[in-house]
This record gives C-alpha cells, sequence and structure tokens, in this order.
C-alpha cells in the first residue's frame, strides 16, 4: 500500500486472549483435563450438563487466575459470581457456558510490550476473567457428520481481554509474545498457540490520523500462531483501509483468518451476533477470596521475567542484551539462576550460557533442562578459567564436548586428562616467544617503529603454536617485554 494513504490512518486494536490453565482437573467437577484422551472418556454427567447435577468450583483455578493478574498488576476482585452465557452449540452440552460477565476476577492492570518498532509501551487490561471451555466439533472429510468431542468442556481458561491500546502489528506481536512468555514463567498454562491452549482473537479498527473517535471494529478469529495474529492484523488494516478509500463504510462483523492466503474473509455480522442473556448462575454460590488465601497466592509467586531482568542489569551488572537473552525463557532463567549460586563470576556464567551452551542446544534441538551438563560441572569448567588453569577458548572447544559426554570425571580431572591445562611455566613460554619473534623479525621491528597492532598477530601465532595452552596473560606480558 502506498505510505501516503497508510499514514493517513491510526489503526486501533484490542486483543482477546484465551489461556487454558494447565490444572489435573476440569473448571466445575473432577474429570481430567488432560489433553489427547481418547474422544469423550474424560465427560462424567457433571461435564455432560445432566439435568440435577452441580458444578463446584476448583480452587486451583482461581489461584491460576490471580496469579496471572498479579504477574499483570491487575487489582483483585474479591467477590465474584458465575454467570451463564446462554447460546445452543452442539459441542456445549449445558446449553450455557459458565463465565464471569459483570465479576471478572482481575481488573485493568498492564502488559509492557517491547515492540520491534517503536518504543516499549504498557497495553493496558480491561480484565481477567475465569470461564469453561466448550467441546470440540470435528468434521473429517471420510464422514457425513460432524463429530463431537466433550473432553474439552469444562477444562478452565482464563480470558484476558485488553483495552483498545494496541497501534501496530508489532505491538500486538509483542504482547501475544510476553502473555505466552508470562503464563510459562508462571506455569498455569502451556501457551501452546498450534494446539489452541493459547488462542488470540484481534479486534481491528482505523480512524483518520488525530481523531478521537474510534472506528467501528472487525473482530479477525482463527489465528494459530503469534505470527499470523500479526499476518491477520496487516492484512485488516489495508483491507479496511483501501475500502474507506473506495468510499466504502465499515460495519461490525467477525472474520475468519485463512493462512494460507493470508487474507481475512467475512463470518458473521454484529446483527446476527446472539443476545446472550447473561444472569448469575443460581449452581454456584458466590466466590470470596479473603486476605490469607490472596496473601499465599503472592508468596508462592515464582519471579517473573522483568524482575530477574531487573536483577541481572543492577545487581549482577551485566549487559541488557545478556539480560533480555537469560529472561528470555523460565529454563534458561532456572538454569542461569541456579549457576550463579556456583560461581560469583556471573559475565562468566552468562557468556557460557549465551556462547558454548545455547550453540549445542541449537545444533540438537535440544531445551536447556536436557543439557547433559549440570551447572555444578559448568561452574568447575570457569573456575579452571578464572584460575588461570585453561584458557576460554580450550575450554569451550576442548573440554566442554568431553564433559557433555558425561565422563564422570571433573573439569581439572578432564582437562589433565586430555593434557589441556595451560602452561604457566615462564620458561616453557619465553622459549615460545623467542621462536615466533625471531622468526618474524621485519614485524618486530615495526612493532618497535610504532606498529602496535601487531601484538595481536604475534599473541595469535604463539596461541597457535601451543594450541592455546598457554596463560595468555604471561604470554602477553613476556612478548610485550621481549619485543620491547
Ligand atoms: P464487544 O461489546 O463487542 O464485546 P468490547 O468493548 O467488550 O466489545 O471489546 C472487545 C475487545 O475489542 C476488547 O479487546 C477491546 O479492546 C476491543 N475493542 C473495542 N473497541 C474497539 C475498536 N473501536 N477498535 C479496536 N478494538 C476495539
Ligand atoms: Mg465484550
Amino acid at each position: 500500500m502506498d505510505k501516503s494513504i497508510r499514514d493517513k490512518y491510526t489503526a486501533v486494536i484490542g486483543l482477546e486472549v484465551h489461556a487454558q490453565l494447565l490444572t489435573t482437573t476440569k473448571i466445575y467437577n473432577s474429570d481430567s483435563a488432560e489433553y489427547g484422551s481418547q474422544p469423550n472418556t474424560n465427560v462424567s454427567v457433571i461435564t455432560l450438563g445432566h439435568p440435577g447435577t452441580l458444578p463446584k468450583l476448583n480452587k486451583k483455578v482461581v489461584e491460576y487466575a490471580i496469579k496471572m493478574g498479579l504477574a499483570c498488576q491487575c487489582e483483585i476482585s474479591r467477590e465474584q459470581i458465575f454467570d451463564r452465557k446462554n447460546y445452543f452449540y452442539p459441542d456445549l452440552p449445558k446449553g450455557y457456558q459458565l463465565t464471569q460477565d459483570r465479576t471478572p476476577i482481575c481488573k485493568n492492570g498492564f502488559v509492557r510490550v517491547f515492540p520491534r518498532t517503536g518504543e516499549p509501551r504498557d497495553i493496558h487490561l480491561n480484565r481477567i476473567h475465569i470461564e469453561e471451555d466448550a467441546g470440540k466439533s470435528i468434521h473429517l472429510t471420510e464422514e457425513t457428520d460432524t463429530l463431537v468431542d466433550f473432553n474439552r468442556a469444562g477444562v478452565p481458561l482464563i480470558e484476558i481481554v485488553t483495552e483498545p491500546d494496541i497501534r501496530t502489528s508489532d505491538e500486538a506481536h509483542s504482547f501475544l509474545t510476553e502473555v505466552r512468555r508470562l503464563v510459562r514463567y508462571l506455569d498455569i498454562c502451556d501457551g501452546n498457540m498450534e494446539e489452541g491452549s493459547l488462542r488470540c482473537d484481534a479486534n481491528i479498527s482505523i480512524m483518520p490520523k488525530g481523531s478521537k473517535t474510534l472506528g467501528k471494529k472487525v473482530e479477525v478469529k482463527n489465528m494459530n500462531s503469534i505470527r499470523n495474529v500479526q499476518r491477520a492484523i496487516d492484512h485488516e488494516i489495508e483491507r479496511q483501509i483501501l475500502a474507506v478509500e473506495g468510499g466504502e463504510e465499515i460495519f461490525s462483523e467477525t472474520r475468519t483468518f485463512d493462512a494460507n492466503t493470508g487474507t481475512t474473509s467475512g463470518m458473521r455480522t454484529k446483527e446476527e451476533l446472539n443476545d446472550y442473556r447473561y444472569f448469575p448462575d443460581p449452581d454456584l454460590s458466590p466466590l470470596h477470596v479473603t486476605e490469607e488465601w490472596l496473601k499465599a497466592i503472592e508468596e508462592s509467586m515464582p519471579s517473573l521475567p522483568h524482575e530477574l531482568f531487573n536483577k541481572y542489569v543492577k545487581e549482577f551488572n551485566l549487559p541488557e542484551y545478556d539480560a533480555q537473552v537469560l529472561t528470555d525463557t523460565k529454563e534458561i532463567a532456572l538454569y542461569f539462576e541456579d549457576l550463579c549460586t556456583r560461581t560469583a563470576n556471573f559475565k562468566a556464567a552468562s557468556n557460557w550460557i549465551m556462547g558454548p551452551v545455547k550453540s549445542y542446544l541449537n545444533e540438537h534441538n535440544l531445551q536447556i533442562d536436557n543439557l547433559p551438563l549440570s551447572t555444578e560441572r559448568l561452574a568447575e569448567l570457569i573456575r579452571l578459567v578464572d584460575d588461570n588453569k585453561v584458557s576460554f577458548s580450550v575450554a569451550s572447544q576442548n573440554l566442554f564436548p568431553e564433559m557433555l559426554k558425561q565422563n564422570g570425571m571433573t573439569a581439572l580431572e578432564t582437562a589433565e586428562a586430555f593434557n589441556l591445562l595451560q602452561d604457566d611455566d615462564s620458561d616453557a613460554i619465553s622459549v615460545l616467544v623467542d621462536e615466533v619473534v625471531a622468526e618474524f623479525p621485519d614485524k618486530a621491528a615495526a612493532y618497535k617503529k610504532g606498529h602496535k597492532g601487531l601484538l595481536g598477530m604475534f599473541m595469535g601465532e604463539l596461541m597457535k603454536r601451543s594450541k592455546g595452552k598457554i596463560d595468555p596473560k604471561m604470554a602477553n606480558e613476556l612478548l610485550r617485554s621481549k619485543l620491547r
């Protein structure tokens, strides 16, 4: 699209994110909430909504929702009721969904985003509420009928609803990345969008630049990755601008995204929408969150990515880039945290993780949990380098691969066994220095004339000849005094 046309408009985006909670059992009964069971096996009479059955709230669901609320600085509602959202659909056994309409468990709050383009910004939340998932309709090409699996009916969800605060698809991308990181740190949802445990609907409108009145919003569904949410938003903004430029009016509707074409198409208009007739569910008693309970949940909160980030930058004096890589996933952060209880050389610990460890993991397509090297043994390697027993390059290129084979030896024993210990015998190093200097007489002369940059070339030669096994500091000193 022509930039001059694009620049006439501001896009406004609000997201509704559903996260499936990692509880063992369902939200209102003790059926297993496990994913991937045989169809229709986790379906007691309560899940199926038989007459006379009564739901009972799962305490863990409340705790998980509150944790997410606290992580997003929300106000936690102390008195809540549950509402029935009434509609008919074959995968909704009760004929209504139990949700929270007027008393969401969390209100307000925000998530800080770090878009690739533009500044970090706080995206405000309208609410986080608890609700149950519906069953799953399965349309198989070899079957004429639609099949229904009720295993998912009653699996707990939280729905995170943002204010219409987002302005670019980049910000939406970052918002979802942050939400996914938070639910994973909190261990309340696996954050997998491809499998549908994290789902996102995007509401999108446009308005003339500078306007204060929001345009009519279009809701887009069926994006199964963060990347696809971004693509859907980009496409929808362009579609709306072209429509308005062509003299059309945007009307509220629900559209579906097609990942193959990268386009959206209409599903239903607002007029066709259900009136859900929300009313308080008479079967569930109001929920009261006591002071003690809230406090206990607060105390059980793990460290969050931004807290660890600040700690690494302020207390560990690490560059922001390091802190960002180290907090990217909870698993890496936990490994680093543990490593830092075993060494005080935080920068070396960070370098090891960002360098050799990450390369190894990428190469073998492994997560850090499966790294065959404990933090204890990595700390031994760091110590060997700190004590000048081996150089970092020997430690990372020779020792590290040996230790990954889990040979049962300490780092020092491995270095000894493979004859990798650094030579800090100054006589031996002196001999090497003499050799190298004698071999390049013109370079030595140039150095004496002021070409100090040649020192690196001499050091390189020394390291090559000693296979990296000499103490670089000592070699450097001897070399300089020799060249003087
Ligand atoms: P509805 O009444 O259709 O349910 P809500 O006001 O509850 O709409 O908002 C649903 C979502 O749509 C929220 O994420 C909100 O931020 C977003 N939203 C509301 N108005 C707009 C708009 N004009 N443009 C884009 N998003 C919007
Ligand atoms: Mg709404």
